[in-house]
């Protein structure tokens, strides 16, 4: 074979040097017939040159040479700073043998002793050459691993850095879960304010926070429903309508906000905030509409809120405002389910739970209750002649006239039709009796629309009185008492108060 060990690769560059004319020529032949490229460098001192001009994968060094000798010239190879490994094979005379170990010391790879067996050299060669190889291999393998640790390395702080906030943002969402799960289960109003007002403060670990809701008779209007840490002067001022620019700029950003990144455009919403220590403004949508907002004050340590905790409060804005609507719907119809529709007064069911709770409450305390039921006169006539939307008219000014005559304890309800019960907690018999009284003279002095149709000219109302404990022991047989009053009334002339005590007396 005549290759140079290496035959799929280019051919291999040796670099010889010797200050002998005859080495040169003879180890040249030699190494050409292997297909190796070969140069030569008579002069030593020029290794340094020729290494860099030549670039040779091996070179041949001559231990003794008259300029500079093998041992300085491989030092000087070796300090270079060279891309690979560049083996050095040191040619020597026996007698050298001595200054061959200082050669090797100072870097050379190995030896030969002059005068060589050219066989030998050339398997020196080769086996330099196939180490030179495996050597390239192992730095070129080892580059690549340092830099695939690098790699791994940068990769590792980044998921450390990602895994950190991802524990972050997973407390932020365990935190906002629970809340959402609180919030979002409690249908009371007052008590879901109130409920994530607390929250609010734990998690975004502020100093104070308040709610503005739209109000509920006027949608237009947002007002402050509670706060925690504000000054109470704080919540009169903050009252705002829809058309104010904090509410325009809200509706543009959909997102809460730092005083601090308003744009220019919207500057005039700053002074205002920042004068009630408002810091973040979080805006809560029912559909597209702002129903409200969730203002905090500076968080615990006077930072700046995080991005993470201002999208954690968009997020609790949002359910939030889910769990008001929701709130404001269970209100609403449980106040419906109360409320007589009509007249605006407590219905019959109220009526009745309220008797037994105000009952209760007077045996326990050893007190005194009146109960006063009424009745409109001849309204059945009223109706006839004037159609039902006069008549309903009429049982809504005798509401009035009933709420407008009672005290603030006092429980005014529609009984049926055109009935009225008042129970009046504390009220004895003569006290009761009076209320009574003015209560019909109201009516009968009241100016009905065209009551000149009614019997008697005159749109007038029947009471009964009865007390707990003059006339009756339980709520039923004092309701049976204030009845069967009124119904005496009503059978001894109308427009009259009687009193159970009267009737019981007469039955
Ligand atoms: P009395 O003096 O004996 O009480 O005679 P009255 O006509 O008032 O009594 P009656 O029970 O005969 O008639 C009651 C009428 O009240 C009959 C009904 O049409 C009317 N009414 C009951 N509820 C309403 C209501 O919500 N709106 C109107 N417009 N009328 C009602
Ligand atoms: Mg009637
Ligand atoms: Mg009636």
């Amino acid at each position: 074979m005549t290759g140079n060990g290496n035959q799929t690769a280019s051919p291999r560059k040796i670099l010889i040097v010797d200050d002998e004319m005859s080495v040169h020529r003879l180890l040249t032949a030699y190494l050409k017939k292997y297909n190796y490229i070969v140069e030569n460098c008579l002069d030593s001192q020029e290794i340094v040159q020729k290494v860099r001009s030549f670039e040779p994968d091996l070179i041949l060094l001559d231990l003794m040479m008259p300029a500079l000798d093998g041992v300085s010239a491989t030092k000087r190879i070796r300090n270079l700073r060279l891309s690979s490994y560049l083996p050095i094979i040191m040619l020597t005379a026996k007698k050298e043998v001595r200054d061959m170990v200082t050669a090797l010391e100072a870097g050379a790879d190995d030896y030969i002793t002059k005068p060589f067996e050219i066989e030998e050299l050339m398997a020196r060669i080769r086996n330099m050459l196939r180490l030179k190889q495996l050597q390239d291999r192992l730095v070129l393998k080892s580059e690549e691993l340092n830099e695939a640790n690098h790699q791994i390395s940068r990769l590792n702080h980044v998921l450390v850095q990602t895994n950190k906030q991802l524990q972050k943002k997973l407390y932020d969402f365990h935190n906002l879960f629970e809340v959402s799960y609180r919030v979002s289960g409690q249908l009371e109003f007052a008590q879901l304010i109130k409920q994530a007002l607390i929250n609010i403060l734990g998690i975004f670990a502020t100093k104070n926070t308040l709610l503005m809701l739209t109000s509920k008779d006027d949608h237009d209007i947002f007002e402050v429903v509670d706060a925690k840490g504000f000054r109470a002067k704080t919540l009169r001022e903050l009252r705002m309508h829809r058309h104010d620019k904090l509410i325009h700029y809200l509706e543009l950003i959909k997102r809460p906000f730092q005083l601090r990144e308003v744009p220019e455009e919207f500057q005039e919403i700053v002074p205002r905030l920042s004068a009630l220590e408002v810091e973040v403004v979080c805006p809560m949508f029912q559909d597209d509409n702002i129903i409200g907002m969730v203002c905090l004050g500076p968080n615990l340590k006077d930072e700046a809120y995080s991005e993470d905790s201002l999208e954690a409060l968009g997020i609790l804005g949002n359910i939030l405002a889910v769990a008001v609507v929701n709130s404001r719907v269970y209100e609403h119809i449980k106040a419906m389910s109360y409320t007589d529709g009509m007249t605006g007064l407590h219905n019959y069911r109220f009526f009745r739970l309220r008797i037994k709770e105000e009952m209760s409450r007077t045996r326990r305390e050893d007190s005194i209750i009146s109960l006063l039921i009424m009745d409109v006169d001849h309204f059945k006539n009223y109706n006839d002649t004037l159609g039902h939307p006069a008549g309903d008219e009429v049982l809504r000014q005798v509401s009035a006239i009933l709420q407008h005559s009672v005290r603030d304890n006092d429980i005014v309800a529609r009984y049926g039709g055109e009935e009225f019960a008042v129970i009046l907690p504390g009220a004895e018999k003569e006290g009761a009796m009076a209320l009574a009284e003015r209560i019909r003279v109201k009516v009968e002095e009241h100016a009905f629309h065209r009551e000149e149709i009614q019997p008697g000219g005159q749109l007038t109302v029947s009471i009964g009185i009865a007390t707990f404990p003059d006339d009756a022991l339980t709520e039923d047989d004092l309701i049976i008492c204030a009845d069967k009053a009124l119904y005496h009334a009503k059978n001894t002339g109308r427009n009259r108060v009687v009193d159970a005590k009267e009737v019981m007396k007469n039955s």
